[in-house]
Formats: structure tokens, sequence, C-alpha cells
């Protein structure tokens, strides 16, 4: 069996309003498993972190970040400083989102960069590793997953990369709702772990928790957790509503 604690993540991106924020966070609180049978985790907006962060209090919800700048402060029009999360009682934060990849240009050595200015803000990093392309019979997609693991630890040490995600998420399966099958999610989630066995050691690999994200929903998550190298997933579109996120949380 999975010595790591199962982890339930929400991706909010821009989608939620001011006024659905507080009723989402009253709705799941005090329905939420403790935190070492399962970790539940909300990444929201930077508008809605402080609001979010004080009905959260007491609760077994992890509020995070969905993105930050890597510059810990200065002049930065616009962006989020990591210290500034970190000051504010943040404890995670998603990095290099398929999104902010593909949108936002981030290449793999600014993922990098946001990974070490999180770490050194004492900010745990999700980073999300993506595949470009449909899967074919080629390896293309696959070797870019492991590029971009690759580039994620580098100059990483190994009692800061124990401290991190990884999550694998193919972009067809981002918010398209078409779900990587569990195997096809099990193959990708054991190679990123194969991967950080082979930077690291076996033994560091096995402690790093690997989440799958692509579609995932109330009736797909089952399959997908019971994998042996799944160790969580992380949820946009099925994340929005609190009562499917709850039915998620308590597949
Ligand atoms: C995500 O944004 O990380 C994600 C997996 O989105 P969705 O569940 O909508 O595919």
């Amino acid at each position: 069996a999975k010595q790591r604690v199962p982890f339930i993540g929400a991706n909010w991106k821009m989608y939620l309003m001011p006024d659905q924020v507080i009723p989402y966070i009253e709705t799941i609180k005090d329905q939420l498993p403790s935190p070492d049978q399962a970790e539940v985790m909300i990444a929201a907006s930077p508008l809605y972190l402080w609001p979010l962060l004080d009905h959260a209090k007491g609760s077994n919800v992890i509020i995070a970040a969905e993105n930050c700048d890597y510059h810990d402060t200065g002049a930065y029009t616009g962006e989020v400083s990591p210290k500034a999360l970190s000051e504010m009682g943040i404890t995670y934060s998603i990095a290099g989102h398929s999104e902010r990849r593909h949108y936002f240009d981030e290449d793999p050595e600014i993922v990098n960069k946001k990974v070490h200015a999180l770490l050194r803000n004492h900010i745990n990093p999700i980073v999300c590793c993506d595949e470009t392309l449909v899967r074919t019979e080629t390896d293309d997609d696959v070797h870019w997953v492991v590029s971009q693991v690759i580039a994620a630890f580098k100059n990483v040490d190994a009692s800061d990369a124990a401290k991190m995600m990884i999550a694998y998420e193919p972009r067809w399966a981002i918010g398209t709702g078409i779900t990587a099958s569990a195997e096809e999610a099990e193959e990708g989630c054991a190679l990123i772990r194969q991967t950080i066995s082979s930077i690291y050691s076996p033994a560091l690999a096995d402690t790093v928790r690997v989440l799958y994200g692509g579609s995932v929903t109330p009736k797909t998550v089952k399959a997908l957790m019971a994998q042996p190298d799944i160790d969580g997933v992380l949820v946009g579109s099925a994340s929005l509503d609190p009562n499917e996120f709850l039915k998620l949380i308590h597949y």
C-alpha cells in the first residue's frame, strides 16, 4: 500500500466571482477528512487568498496560490510576491501550470526559478508538467514531460525536493472533458517518479507525491487514486461547485 498521504487539490483558475468564494469555503470546511487521511487544497486567485485564509482557519483545507513571481519582492507591477504569500500564511503554490506555460510563455527555466523562489520562502511547490501532443506512438510527448521534471528540479537539493509535488497534466486532458484513462495517467505518473528517482534516489522518489490532473470528475477519481503511482489529483472544472468537489473528496 502507498505510504503517501492522498492529496486532493482544487484549481479555481479565474472562474469564481467574489460572491461565490466565502459560501464555497463555508460549504466544505466542516466536511473534510483529517489531514492524515487526505489533504485537501484550494488554489485560488490572489484576490481571494486573504478572506479564504481567514474563513479556512481551524479547518482542514489548505489555501494555496495558483502562481507567483520568482522575485521575492520589488518593482514588478502586477505580480504576486512569494514572500508576501508566505507571510500571509500560504504554504503551497502551483508553479508552471499548463495554462501559464502555454498562454504566458513560462518556459522550464522560469518554472525552475519559481520553484526556487517558493522554496526560499517556505512554500511547497506543486509543479505541473504537461504533454503538448495528443498521445502518439512516438515518445516525443513522453520525453517532453521528463524534460520538464528535470528542469523543475534543477539545483534543488534533496531536502527541498522532498517538499515538492509534481502533477502530470496532459494538455489534451485539461478543461476538455477528456480524462486520461487510469492506465495512461499511471504511466505518466510512474514515469515522473522514475525521473525523480534517477535525479535523486529511489527512497526520495518514494516520498514525493505525484498527482494527476486533467478533467478529473467524481466518477473518474476512484480509479485514478487506485493506481500505485497516483497519490492525488488536481481538479479544475469539477472543483468549481463545492458540492461536486465534496463528492470528489469523498470518492
Ligand atoms: C487544472 O487546471 O489543473 C485541471 C486539471 O483542469 P480540469 O480539471 O478542468 O481539466
